[in-house]
């Protein structure tokens, strides 16, 4: 097996297996562009060694080959004495990963090699200072020591020399800590420094292979969803030097601005430094800019490289550089990462430039790029004071009073007080609290933590792992920095950077909002304007339609601003709260025929507005109505609440009256498992009237607006079919109605009868139930729900982190539709229901209707629509036009 490739061999393609860093060196080898010579060692190799143990056996000739052949160009031998060639090695796996093993530089000097160095470079200091890098990056990438233990005894050098900066040390200073190094290390490791320059190559090579799976690493892939098995490449690179005076210099680029996509000169640049000097902040850096003045013929260069890598890669990229004497090397480049709004901007400046047509433009970005440009931002220009950093676990920007607990964020919130609620993590007992709070900090936790998961599900602000609070429940108050933060004080926490602020800072809405809702001109902004051009690019390419669950015409309106094409969801049980909950009771407790007509025909004309309503906000686009679907004891007042209201009123010598018999209907309407329980068709089909009442308030409110001049499109959708014989009962009954109406008001209503597909068994009968059923909507919670068996309410506090945590899911099912099993039937039932009904109609409305992943899927299993909520229908419709790209 081939293990090992010179730069000049490979090309960016092949990030597999040369991983990020060496596919693109290779790359920048290839067009000729100056990057000292090296090698890349695969990520087989890699893999290779952590299955065995042991590197594989040809590895290490294959290295001498290359080695020797980078020898051959460069006209020296690693670590040669007299004029030593030394080498970085690099990590470099497929994806940029934090928490990998850094770089180690200098490797192939020694106590005699350095004095080779000495002669060659004429700067005995630097000499010095390159041996005393090597044994401290050495020391603490490769042997583990503890990298205070250098740092300490460099500061001391420096404190014995009145001094705090690198440059006043001399070359007898960094011998003396070279010695130091050589001590410290011995102390910490049990051995001396490895004095052999092929040693000292084959033990960071092996650091690097072991640091695929140090515990940052595989944390960090878990949370991304990066496969564990990739592993790393390795990258050894002849090592050309920053630090050899004023003449040379590093830095790093970008070909534009990764925050806002404006094209210009980005960068920074330090003279006189290598790479890790930039990074550890040591001197202060200028701008690129000023590289013009220092070194003319260097920044010319460095220029038309930039921008020939940005013509070769037709992308944004970022380089890190470095100057030798006047002479520039390229060490890295890669396509940069940018921020949500330069993703946009920039892949339509290509556009403009002729760069990259629009189709590829629309892949350069994603939904959930939309999605952030969606959240409100703070005004960060009164300059707040920034109390920590936390990880960004659920986007938003939320300002209200701290709260230590959740009853307290319950009670004030109900006082109408606006608060974050401050844990240092949470648990399942802090729900009521997470809900009433406008966002959630925590002091522990990653993304997957139980804060973090349950309000990315509810769509709330929060910020979880900010370490640096010290979170005192007991005292109601949390420090940082010295600062106390008590209960009732005001702070601002921004879910989409991590950062928690002290005091109120004004909320910006968001511009993107701001167009969809037509307030503000398509032209308005470069960001406006890009979205727009992108989105109505998506919309021309996408075969899915988009359209919204509402359950009002307000809802609707919104949608439809948004560029929903229909309601694929409209629930109807949200009619029956508020007031009208006790028409609901009367229904519920109706001892006689008369009675329970009495309290149907009570609602019809209630149930009637909200259709109006609904189809004037949707006038000309489908509305899909589902009937009455949760169990009805939800409608009753709890258990607990009605037992203790009963047992005080007969304590007190009362008559509970009215609650005594909610009490009794609601012990006799008590399920074990309500959620597979009486609801849905089963209800219908057991109260009779009740869907009746329903279709009659669709069809009347039709008539309605058909005589006002307006084109409803009704669709009439029954819940959780599992059988086909279900679904025809409901529909000869509900024909009849439909019948009855046209009859009475002399207007033929048209509307279609279809139904969920949400019980798995309806699924997989789908080829009987479409002969009944007119269009097919899937309710993918529920069909989650039910084919994997656990209750949606229950799991994401219970186990759901722990699933997360061991990689059982990469993802939560209810968040991004799982292909393998629940997907599978969606696919049968698509092939079995156009079987049966070629013209069947097909959707889904669960929340899966506007995650990006999942639109991708329904767009290959051939729906006609996808639908979701009001604020994800830019996000479906982007991402369904991707999907057709
Ligand atoms: P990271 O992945 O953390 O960016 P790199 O492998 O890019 O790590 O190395 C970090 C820095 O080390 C580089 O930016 C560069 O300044 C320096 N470096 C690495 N290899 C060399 C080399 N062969 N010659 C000079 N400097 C190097
Ligand atoms: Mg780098
Ligand atoms: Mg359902």
């Amino acid at each position: 097996t081939k293990y090992v490739y010179d730069f000049a061999e490979g090309d960016r393609s092949q990030k597999d297996l040369l991983g990020g860093k060496g596919a693109n060196l290779a790359e920048m080898t290839k067009l000729g562009l100056p990057v000292p010579p090296g090698f890349t060692i695969t990520t087989e190799a890699c893999r290779a060694y952590l299955t065995n143990g042991a590197e594989p056996a040809e590895l290490s000739s294959q290295i001498s080959d290359a080695m020797a052949a980078v020898e051959q160009a460069m006209g020296k031998q690693l670590g040669d004495p007299a004029d030593p060639l030394l080498v970085s090695v690099r990590s470099g796996a497929k994806f940029s990963m934090p928490g990998m093993m850094e770089t180690v530089l200098n490797i192939g000097l020694n106590d005699q090699s350095v004095a080779g160095l000495t002669a060659q470079s004429g700067d005995d200091r630097f000499a010095w200072d390159s041996y005393r890098r090597l044994i401290q990056m050495f020391g603490k990438t490769v042997s583990e020591v503890p990298g205070e233990a250098f740092e300490h005894a460099l500061d001391g050098a420096k404190a014995a020399k009145g001094t705090k900066n690198d440059l006043d040390l001399d070359a007898a200073d960094l011998r003396a800590i070279v010695d130091a190094y050589k001590k410290i290390y011995s102390e910490h490791v049990g051995h001396d420094f490895p004095q052999d320059p092929r040693e000292q190559l084959e033990m960071a090579v092996r650091a690097v292979f072991n640091s695929w799976n140090a515990e940052r690493a595989v944390l960090y892939r878990r949370q991304e969803r990066i496969p564990a098995e990739l592993g790393t490449a390795v990258n050894v690179q002849t090592m050309v030097f920053g630090n050899l005076g004023a003449d040379s210099g590093t830095g790093v680029a970008f070909t534009r601005d990764p925050g806002t996509g404006a094209q210009g000169v980005y960068g920074d640049y330090l003279s006189n430094a290598q790479g890790e000097d930039v990074v550890a902040g040591i001197r202060n850096t200028v701008p690129l800019q000023d590289l013009e003045q220092l070194d003319k013929a260097s920044y010319d260069q460095l220029m038309s490289i930039m921008a020939k890598l940005e013509g070769h890669y037709q992308d944004l990229c970022d380089i890190e550089f470095t100057i030798e004497r006047g002479k520039l090397w390229m060490l890295q480049t890669r396509v940069g990462k940018r921020t949500a709004a330069a993703a946009f901007i920039i892949a339509t400046q290509l556009v403009d430039e002729g760069v990259i047509d629009l189709d590829e433009a629309l892949q350069r970005v994603n939904g959930a790029q939309l999605a952030q440009l969606m959240f409100p931002h703070f005004d960060l220009s009164g300059n707040p004071t920034h109390l920590a950093n936390g990880l960004s676990a659920s986007p938003g920007a939320a300002v209200g009073k701290a709260v230590f607990d959740s009853g307290r964020a319950t009670e004030q919130a109900a006082a109408g007080q606006k608060v974050i609620l401050v844990r240092k993590e949470t648990t399942p007992d802090d729900l009521p609290g997470m809900i009433a709070a406008e966002g959630i900090l925590t002091s522990r936790g990653g993304k997957t933590s139980h804060a973090a998961v349950v309000a990315r599900g509810m769509g709330k602000t929060c910020v979880c792992g900010a370490e640096a609070l010290d979170v005192d429940i007991a005292g109601q108050k949390f420090t940082t920095d010295g600062q106390t933060i008590n209960e009732g004080d005001v702070i601002s926490i921004d879910g989409s950077t991590g950062k928690v602020y002290l005091g109120e800072i004004p909320v910006q809405p968001s511009p993107v909002v701001q167009y969809f809702e037509g307030t503000v001109a398509a032209d308005a902004d470069t960001l406006v304007a890009a979205v727009h051009r992108l989105i109505s690019h998506a919309d021309g390419a996408r075969k899915l339609g988009v359209r919204t669950n509402a359950d009002t015409g307000e809802d609707a309106s919104r949608a439809r601003r948004f560029g929903a094409e229909g309601i694929g969801l409209c629930r109807t049980e949200h009619m029956f709260l508020g007031d009208r909950r006790e028409l609901v009771e009367r229904l519920i407790l109706a001892d006689t025929e008369q009675e329970q007509e009495q309290a149907l025909a009570a609602l019809l004309p209630l149930q009637r507005g909200d259709f109006v309503e609904i189809f004037e906000a949707m006038d000309g686009q489908p509305v899909t109505v589902r009937l009455i679907d949760p169990p009805l004891h939800e409608f009753l007042p709890p258990l607990e609440e009605l037992a203790v209201r009963v047992a005080l009123a007969q304590e007190r010598g009362q008559d509970p009256g009215r609650d005594k018999t909610l009490l009794a209907a609601v012990h006799r309407m008590h399920e074990q498992n309500p959620m597979l329980g009486l609801r849905g068709v089963r209800l219908g089909l057991v109260i009779p009237g009740l869907f009746d009442m329903q279709v009659r308030a669709i069809a009347e409110a039709a008539v309605e607006r058909i005589k006002a001049g307006g084109d409803p499109k009704a669709e009439i959708m029954v819940p959780l079919v599992g059988a086909v014989q279900e679904l025809e009962t409901v529909r000869q009954e509900a024909e009849a109605v439909l019948k009855d109406v046209a009859e009475r008001s002399g207007v033929d209503v048209p509307a279609l009868i279809g139904t969920m597909i949400e019980v798995p068994r309806a699924a997989l009968t789908a080829g009987q139930i479409a002969e009944a059923a007119e269009f097919f909507s899937f309710g993918t919670n529920d069909l989650t729900q039910m084919g994997w068996g656990f209750s949606r309410d229950d799991v994401e506090g219970a186990f759901f982190g722990r699933y997360l945590e061991q990689g059982i899911f990469g993802v939560s099912p209810f968040e991004t539709i799982d292909a393998d099993g629940i997907g599978r039937m969606v696919k049968i039932a698509v092939a079995e229901g156009r079987a049966a009904r070629p013209d069947l109609k097909i959707g889904v409305c669960g929340e899966h209707g506007g995650d990006p992943e999942s639109v991708h899927f329904f767009h290959h299993a051939g729906l006609d629509y996808v639908s979701c909520s009001p604020f994800r229908v830019p996000v479906a419709r982007l991402e369904a036009g991707r999907a057709a790209g």
